[in-house]
């Protein structure tokens, strides 16, 4: 096996951690890699999506597509892991054009 992939003891440890929505970017990568590959922990997490999302859809009587609601929220996880990624790419290229800036500032009053 890949070592980069994750195994399903520490997947299945995970699940609770990912409905809380704690994990870090690396791990979300990894995690909805793994549930896309194996059924077993996939079933497992659907099983505490239930228990946690479920109920608090039976409290607000709104009705429950687990499915797709299941599905919707790992999307979002792992798009909120990429959108991350590019605020990162974006932070970089403003400093590289700060320092450019500031470069241009310094040439400009002290010359060369
Ligand atoms: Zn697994």
């Amino acid at each position: 096996m890949n070592q980069k992939e994750m195994d399903c003891k520490s997947a299945k440890k995970l699940i609770p951690v990912f409905l809380k929505q704690r994990l870090s970017g690396s791990q979300i990568t990894k995690f909805t890699d793994h549930m896309e590959k194996c059924a077993q922990c996939k079933e497992e997490l659907t099983i505490q999506y239930l228990a946690t999302e479920g109920i608090n859809h039976l409290e607000n009587g709104t009705s429950f597509n687990l499915d797709k609601e299941l599905s919707a929220f790992i999307k979002a996880a792992a798009s909120a892991r990429k959108s991350r990624v590019k605020k990162r790419i974006l932070f970089a290229a403003y400093e590289t054009v700060a320092l450019l800036i500031i470069f241009g500032i310094y040439v400009y009053v002290y010359g060369f």
